[in-house]
């Protein structure tokens, strides 16, 4: 541990606020931080900011500045992407718990530069077999409340990050599986500093954490105080919890000891009890599936299908925008209006079309068809917002469907990698919430991915498609995304938490750096501004000249703060790699 630490010598971060608090979430000494380098613009309100990092080799961008040390720490080892982003996710998974881990899910695009394959694995959570399209209903008839589901047994699906993982790394991997499993345990034994975001997070979710012994017991002082910045916290029980996966393999958990006390664990946890069942847990499977990519002026947008909403909202919001002139408008409020727009269009047949394709019919084909995409790129006016949009007629679509919006949550983080041999990894992971379910069982927390179905079966008498059924898994919203170019060569790596935004995040950053000419750093930093088909959210440090304009063409602005967490790198012609960390969290981007 303290070879790593040692090692975290070279941060670039310009910012006094960030560097201080990185420095001590590190337990640094302020004086080991050298080479900085220079500041990419900034904007004017409240945000750390960070500069660019350039590598020629390798590079990792993770939401905690020590899993990207750890990616890092193999990459320079002859680890590949694969390597390296097993050694990170399981490092996350310690020091940043809210956000993701063995306990939850995960999609992964993969490239593989040597055998030109594009791949990706869903790790997403299901539903027990046992569940129905009344899953959160409670004796009474009536339905739980989003709000009284996000805790407890009911809302945790059956794991998939860690099979994922290992369905990966057997394929692509290349270091030993337990050797990549050591960074974490060592972590885990010795002890880390709880970093500002941590220790923010569990003053911000005290109440819940509260409920369960486990949880309660490891993430606050004796006086029951949330953990304090710089807190070196240990985690015995995980570091056991590793080990035993290290040595024997995934089926420890999903056919073994740490599957018997996960269900010990989620017994009596809620009003309605978990329906999991040790047959639920041997059942699991990652799935490889067909990425689906999207063409966007001349490059190839490509990312993961149902049963994420992911590739295919962020597809249709550029293969819409792609009918206008994007980049003579510039990152005006022109150009914002158009993607708003299309983010609105996009957003409509998600709420109608899109959830598990091995449950209900999705129309992938149809739903990215450049016909299809420039019929509804027709319904935007240049000038005015158009209100509500109508869910589209896309080709192949079953439309028996209702269309049904409901509430979704914000936790997650994603890992961008670029190894030696050109290897990428775009993984984006989650618990869903905040400390998923805070139900923690052996170390980690189990998510609460459960919430992300529909709560409601049907609605104006048509099925939800995105509602609950026994062994599916719920609509996702992530985006890990890979784009490439008119040769097929890979140009960008991009994904990001929160929620259901994430989708205006991914595209905001695709559009900034292929339409608007921004550096990764710039791309990520300025003002979010999303439209799920209802109100238009801006951040609040969007310009009032934007503001104003788009009020008066008729947009209902909500002005808020948009929590993303991009990590991206950009690949030049040249090999060149570029990364960009997102100001809003802790992140960092590395290489060499
Ligand atoms: N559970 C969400 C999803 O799969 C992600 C939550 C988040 O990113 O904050 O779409």
């Amino acid at each position: 541990m303290i070879s790593l630490l040692k090692k975290i010598d070279n941060f670039v971060l310009l910012n006094a606020n960030i560097f201080i608090m990185t420095c001590l979430a590190l337990a640094l000494p302020l004086k080991a931080i050298g080479n900085v380098t220079t500041a990419a613009p900034e904007p004017a309100t409240g945000w750390q900011g960070k500069p660019e990092v350039t590598a020629n080799q390798y590079m990792a961008v993770t939401a905690n500045p020590i899993a990207t040390q750890v990616a890092v720490d193999v990459l320079s080892t002859g680890g590949n992407a694969i390597d390296a982003m097993v050694a990170a996710q399981l490092v996350l998974n310690l020091v940043e718990p809210q956000s993701s881990g063995i306990g939850g899910g995960a999609f992964l695009v993969y490239w593989d530069a040597e055998k030109k394959i594009l791949q990706t694995f869903d790790g997403r959570e299901t539903a027990p077999a046992l569940a129905d399209e009344d899953y959160f209903r409670k004796p009474s008839g009536d339905l739980l409340k989003w709000w009284q589901a996000r805790i407890g047994g009911r809302a945790v699906g059956v794991p998939g990050t860690l099979d994922l993982l290992h369905m990966a790394h057997r394929q692509f991997g290349d270091h030993h599986w337990a050797e990549l499993f050591q960074p974490a345990i060592d972590l885990a034994r010795e002890g880390f500093s709880v970093s500002p975001r941590l220790s923010r997070s569990i003053a911000g979710a005290s109440k819940y954490l509260k409920t369960f012994p486990e949880a309660a017991e490891y993430f606050f002082t004796q006086a029951a105080e949330p953990l304090p910045v710089g807190y070196i916290l240990k985690n015995p029980a995980f570091a056991e919890t590793l080990s035993l996966i290290a040595n024997n393999g995934p089926s420890v958990f999903y056919d073994g000891p740490i599957g018997d006390k996960i269900l010990e664990s989620l017994s009596n946890t809620s009003e309605l009890p978990s329906l999991m069942t040790k047959d639920d847990l041997r059942a699991y499977q990652a799935i490889p599936r067909p990425a689906v990519c999207v063409p966007f002026k001349g490059f190839s947008i490509c990312g993961m299908g149902p049963p994420s909403s992911g590739a295919l909202t962020v597809g249709q919001i550029l293969g819409i925008s792609e009918h206008f002139d994007l980049q003579g408008m510039g990152p005006t409020p022109d150009g914002i209006h158009i993607v708003l727009e299309a983010s609105r269009l996009a957003f409509a047949d998600r709420a109608r079309f899109m959830a598990d394709s091995d449950f209900v019919s999705v129309p992938v084909e149809g739903l990215i068809n450049p016909e299809y995409l420039k019929k509804r790129a027709g319904l935007v006016k240049t000038e005015t917002a158009m209100g509500k949009a109508q869910a589209g007629n896309p080709p192949g679509a079953d439309l028996s469907h209702a269309t049904f919006y409901h509430p979704e949550s914000v936790g997650t983080s994603h890992l961008s990698i670029v190894d030696q041999q050109g290897n990428i990894v775009s993984l984006t992971t989650t618990i869903e919430s905040g400390f998923g379910s805070t139900i923690m069982t052996q170390g980690f927390l189990l998510n609460n991915e459960m919430t992300d179905f529909s709560f409601r079966k049907s609605a104006g008498n048509r099925p939800v498609a995105n509602r609950v059924e026994g062994s599916k898994r719920p609509r996702s919203s992530m985006a890990p995304t890979i784009v490439f170019n008119a040769d097929g060569d890979p140009v960008l790596v991009a994904g990001s938490p929160g929620g259901s935004r994430i989708i205006c995040y991914v595209a905001k950053t695709i559009v900034n750096i292929l339409e608007w000419n921004m550096r990764p750093q710039e791309a990520v930093s300025t003002p979010h501004f999303c439209n799920r088909n209802g109100k238009t959210d801006l951040e609040f440090q969007t310009s009032e000249t934007t503001r104003n304009v788009l009020i008066s063409s008729g947009h209902d602005i909500s002005i808020k703060e948009m929590n993303s967490g991009l990590h991206v790198i950009q690949i030049l012609p040249d090999g060149q790699l570029i990364g960009g960390a997102d100001p809003r969290r802790e992140g960092l981007a590395k290489g060499n």
